[in-house]
């Protein structure tokens, strides 16, 4: 479970990149957090991550206050729009990266490592450079590189944005797949309302640094709490 009780966030005197906004994502269940460019679904996501502290209110994990906690003490990782795959090691490695730091065993880390890409469909792909993938296939490894270490928590921030229409659609399936496979909980940031859509059991839509709504996808396309709910989510259609 991931819960947020009346946080805030600011950069500076007078930005604030989130209001005093509270939710919780219970226990292996998929939930977005959907809005325009700048509503503050990445600054949300990454003080679950442990990348930004909140100026005020309290993050928790499990019920445990990780609020001031560093990244690596959360149980969380974090897949991101870029991949930040490093380009000079090989799949296998990148994807053991964060065992070895963590001096996990090299062979332990390894065969950790393969069973992870063989759960995102890339048995065999080890010894291949990230510039001898896909897109898809790279986005793939970023996510093996998540799930290699077993977190309770997987943070994905606009994961698909780099990828064609038709791949979007065949990865936001895998991705809810995996999700359920692995009973993991899984919080999503995206602006794309489709994508939320399809995959969420919840999704909370989020417009100027406060929540706008939040429901199963649903209770937002059929009873849209207010006009910009209204707008973004039916979008969509
Ligand atoms: P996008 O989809 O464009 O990434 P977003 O919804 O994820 O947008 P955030 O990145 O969370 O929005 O940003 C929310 C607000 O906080 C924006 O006004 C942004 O300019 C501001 N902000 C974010 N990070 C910083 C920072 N490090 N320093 C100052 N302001 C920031």
């Amino acid at each position: 479970e991931v819960r947020f009780e009346h946080v805030w966030k600011r950069f500076g005197a007078n930005s604030v990149a989130v209001r005093d906004v509270s939710f919780t994502v219970p226990a292996g269940t998929l939930c977005t957090l959907l809005g325009p460019s700048g509503c503050g679904k990445t600054t949300t996501l990454r003080m679950i991550a442990g990348l930004e502290y909140p100026s005020e209110g309290r993050v928790r994990i499990g019920g445990r206050d990780v609020s001031a906690l560093p990244p690596a003490e959360r149980d969380v990782s974090m897949v991101f729009q870029s991949y930040a795959l490093f380009p000079h090691m090989s799949v296998l490695e990148n994807v053991c990266y964060g065992l070895t730091v963590s001096r996990r065993p090299r062979r332990q880390a390894e065969a950790a490592g393969r069973a992870a890409l063989e759960s995102v469909g890339l048995a065999g792909f080890d010894a291949r450079l990230p510039s001898e993938l896909s897109g898809g296939q790279q986005q793939r490894v970023a996510v093996a590189r998540a799930l290699v270490l077993e977190p309770s928590v997987l943070l994905f921030d606009e994961p698909l944005s780099n990828l064609d229409a038709r791949l979007r659609r065949r990865m936001r399936e895998e991705i809810r797949e995996l999700q359920q496979r692995l009973g993991v909980t899984v919080v999503y940031v995206t602006h794309d309302q489709a994508e939320a859509l399809a995959i969420s059991d919840k999704i909370i839509v989020m417009n100027q640094a406060v929540i706008a709504q939040e429901g199963t996808p649903r209770e937002l396309y059929e009873a849209p709490a207010n006009a910009f709910v209204a707008g973004f989510v039916g979008e969509a259609n």
